[in-house]
């Protein structure tokens, strides 16, 4: 039975690093949509150039196409756990996956919430901007995805606090202290 991950956070929060982090101490596989996406692009897969349409300007990607790749990624995968970033997100997206997850008989063991201002994320990703320079990364297109983020997946965020599976940590702390915080969480649940 495959078991999931999920690890929420806005834009700038961190949370690529604690799945990252995560996953080696499970030895599960760490699966970013976003990622996937940037890796179809580099690659040059066929459907990439349609997909880029949307997320180099910042706008999310037709739930339709990033849900075949991701189901299909769960579905070819020998792995049997996933720490997962970047989906679902939004209420769509996580019926898809509820339904997915289900019709599979596999589970979703965990969603942790990693929680940063808004404030303090434009601030991070202004410096990334500066440093990285990700394809994606301008001031309007991260103005979007803050957006999206607050009225599309904080919705998809409070369904996992419902259904008593989210943990909240605070993502103003260090990478060390945010990651321990996970995994004995993570040990003791
Ligand atoms: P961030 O969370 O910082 O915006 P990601 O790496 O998670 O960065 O995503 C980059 C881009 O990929 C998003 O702006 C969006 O266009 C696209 N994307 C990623 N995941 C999804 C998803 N689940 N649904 C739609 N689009 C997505």
């Amino acid at each position: 039975m495959k078991k999931f991950i999920l690890i929420f956070g806005p834009q700038g929060s961190g949370k690529s690093t604690q799945a990252k982090l995560l996953a080696e101490h499970l030895g599960y596989a760490h699966v970013s949509s976003g990622g996937m996406l940037r890796d179809m692009k580099d690659k040059n897969v066929p459907l990439s150039e349609e997909l880029s349409k949307y997320w180099l300007k910042g706008e999310l990607v037709p739930d339709e196409l990033i849900q075949r790749i991701i189901f299909q990624t769960f579905e070819t995968s020998k792995d049997e756990g996933f720490v997962m970033e970047g989906f679902p997100r939004n209420l769509l997206q996580l019926n898809a996956f509820l339904d997915f997850v289900h019709a599979h008989d596999w589970m979703i063991v965990r969603a942790y919430y990693v929680m940063v201002s808004e404030e303090e994320c434009l601030n991070r990703i202004r410096k990334r901007i500066e440093i990285e320079h990700r394809e994606d990364e301008d001031e309007d297109s991260l103005k979007k995805r803050l957006y999206d983020y607050y009225s599309k997946t904080v919705p998809v965020i409070e369904e996992f606090e419902k259904m008593s599976l989210l943990t909240r940590v605070d993502g103003e702390d260090t990478v060390e202290n945010i990651s321990s915080e996970i995994k004995s969480d993570y040990d003791t649940n």
